[in-house]
């Protein structure tokens, strides 16, 4: 297969069209992270392959409930991992949201109106407290940049029929219970989540989009949770910390600081360890190997960056010194990082002269480091 035209771009993900295809899509996850409503810099490395892992495994969990979009993994080499072939819905405009816990913009209705979409629950109840039972708390889209907006149940059903917006809390409600039991099960909290659906032309309720990923969810570590104020997310409590606390970022007047790497790995090793707790089996990274010797030749621009011979490479003597310890005298290694860059189209000289600007600018540190920006087919 190849992909086609981008049809939408989100902040973390895009969809392709597939040529020859008019009822497929192509689902790409990129490793762009956002936290307080912001896109950061740089990325974590592997997160969208390993979200889209994550939400591929939940679809084989629930599918006995409700049958999902999902086609196939079997996807063009540089986006293996991190992208799914999918069934194109015809989308119900609606944020399936369920919570079995009290927090966000759940516990800022309820300490307006001791309710949540229209729900009502009882008093006394915490940030972060388990609700007696679990609510389906639909949202509107809003428009760009604004924030969802909470609707009751007959607002979802003035607008889409009684019948269908049954459907939706129905199913949704039992996703999540089946979800949050898997979850419970493996340590983890799941507060709430997230569902899309769309329908096929004969009527038939789909489960679409992402599913039970952190970025769609709340997901909680069970052994730290204590209501009572906001509980500790599982994946982005390092990047929140330090951009609230050690960045100097004033969230009023400028755009984020980059995140330096000590950030950026311990978040991956969170992203990586939700994974493998869920699904009990190691993440396996594809996106290299599954590249290889398949005949695909579409472009991405890698830069290459590592520490100035004169600059201090903590990393690097770490690992030099851990190879001593364990024998390996006489390799003395410095650490870098790599970039790849999926380049949609041509590679032209003035797309690699605006990669170097963006190497220069963000991606290496010019007083510590230097960069190679080359094309690898
Ligand atoms: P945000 O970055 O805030 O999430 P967004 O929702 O526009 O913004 P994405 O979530 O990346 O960005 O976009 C994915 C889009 O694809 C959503 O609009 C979703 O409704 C849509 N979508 C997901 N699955 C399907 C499908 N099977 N058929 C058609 N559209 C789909
Ligand atoms: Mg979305």
């Amino acid at each position: 297969m190849t992909i086609g035209e981008i049809l939408h771009t989100g902040k973390v993900r895009r969809l392709h069209a597939v040529p020859g295809h008019p009822d497929r899509l192509l689902v790409v996850a990129t490793d762009r992270i956002s936290a307080f409503d912001h896109i950061l810099a740089p990325d974590i490395p592997d997160k969208g392959e390993i979200l889209t892992q994550l939400s591929i495994w939940w679809f084989s969990q629930l599918s006995d409930l409700v049958p999902n979009h999902l086609v196939s993994a079997d996807v063009p080499s540089h986006v293996a991992g991190r992208a799914m072939l999918t069934e194109r819905l015809r989308m119900i405009p609606v944020e399936c949201v369920a919570r079995g816990y009290l927090t966000g913009s759940g516990w800022a209705e309820y300490q307006r109106t001791q309710s949540v979409c229209g729900v009502p629950l009882p008093a006394g109840l915490q940030d972060g407290s388990k609700l007696p039972t679990p609510i389906f708390t639909p949202a509107i889209k809003a428009e760009l940049g604004e924030h969802d907006e909470n609707v009751d149940f007959d607002t979802i059903a003035a607008l889409h029929g009684r019948d269908i917006a049954n459907r939706l809390r129905d199913i949704t409600l039992a996703l999540y219970s089946r979800a949050e039991r898997t979850a419970r099960e493996r340590g983890i909290i799941l507060a709430d989540t997230k569902f899309e659906f769309g329908m096929r032309d004969d009527g038939t309720i789909v489960l679409a989009d992402e599913v039970l990923t952190p970025d769609s969810s709340r997901f909680w570590d069970a052994a730290a949770w204590r209501p009572g104020g906001a509980q500790p997310s599982f994946d982005k409590q390092f990047v929140r910390d330090w951009l609230a606390h050690e960045s100097g970022w004033d969230p009023a007047t400028d755009d984020p600081p980059p995140l330096p790497p000590e950030v950026v790995s311990a978040t991956r090793a969170r992203y990586i360890d939700a994974y493998e707790r869920l699904v009990g089996a190691p993440f396996v990274r594809r996106a290299a190997d599954a590249r290889a010797g398949t005949g695909d030749d579409s472009p991405r621009v890698v830069v290459d960056v590592m520490p100035r011979a004169d600059a201090l490479d903590p990393q690097g003597r770490a690992v030099t010194s851990a190879l001593q310890r364990v024998g390996f005298d006489g390799l003395t290694v410095r650490q870098g990082k790599r970039f790849e860059i999926e380049v949609a189209g041509d590679v032209t000289t003035e797309r690699l002269d605006e990669i170097r600007a963006a190497a220069d600018r963000v991606l290496a540190n010019a007083a510590t480091e230097v960069y190679d920006v080359h094309v690898v087919p």
